[in-house]
């Protein structure tokens, strides 16, 4: 693994600037900013924030956007994507992939119940197929990972959120697959076979 946080390494290695949906609503929430309080209640119910929300939040970080970015976790709703479609176009940004993971959901619940983040770095672990060890470093800082569980990987909402997946962003993934735009991506097995997967499908 290279150094800095989950988004430098991204930057770095492919020339895209993260923006992850999720990590923006987790923020406002531990700034205790009024969209936090308001997008709370949902993320903890594995729900989805309301589109008007997510979608101004969006269009804020796009307005004078970097020429290159990943959009991780957005648009998740039909509606999302067509306030997505307009903000491009405004931006003259084609959409150029979609990339979407398929991933069983009992795998997925297995990944989500036992998965330890670091707060610095993003990094991530597993209790049973990714153990922190001793001797792991944390590239932001050369010290210990700080470890902490994301307050919607408890079961009962791990069930919900998957629920709301199918849904309301599978027919997501059926609109992009119509437009032509879609990788799908075998998502299980190890993480540098699933990364060689999208690189190949991207054409990177
Ligand atoms: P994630 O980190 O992508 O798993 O997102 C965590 C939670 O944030 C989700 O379960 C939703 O409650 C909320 N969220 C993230 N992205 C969106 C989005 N595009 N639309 C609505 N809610 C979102």
């Amino acid at each position: 693994m290279g150094k800095g946080t989950q988004a430098e390494r991204l930057k770095a290695d492919l020339g895209l600037t993260h923006l992850a949906t999720g990590d923006i609503l987790r923020q406002e929430v531990a700034d205790g900013t009024a969209l936090g309080v308001e997008a709370q209640r949902f993320m903890n119910d594995g729900q989805l924030v309301p589109d008007e929300v997510v979608i101004g939040m969006i269009k804020g970080r796009l307005d004078g956007a970097p020429d290159n970015f990943l959009l991780d976790g957005f648009p998740r709703t039909i509606a999302q994507a067509d306030a997505l479609d307009v903000m491009l176009d405004a931006l003259g940004a084609p959409l150029e992939a979609v990339v979407s993971l398929l991933v069983p959901h009992d795998e997925l619940a297995r990944r989500l119940g036992g998965r330890w983040l670091c707060r610095r770095c993003g990094r991530s672990y597993h209790k049973v197929s990714n153990p922190y060890r001793p001797g792991d470093l944390c590239p932001v800082d050369g010290g210990l990972c700080d470890l902490y569980q994301r307050a919607d990987d408890r079961p009962e909402t791990i069930a919900a959120r998957l629920e709301t997946y199918t849904r309301q962003t599978a027919p997501v993934v059926g609109h992009y697959r119509e437009r032509g735009v879609l990788c799908e991506i075998d998502g299980t097995g190890e993480l540098d076979a699933v990364n060689a997967r999208i690189r190949s499908c991207l054409g990177l």
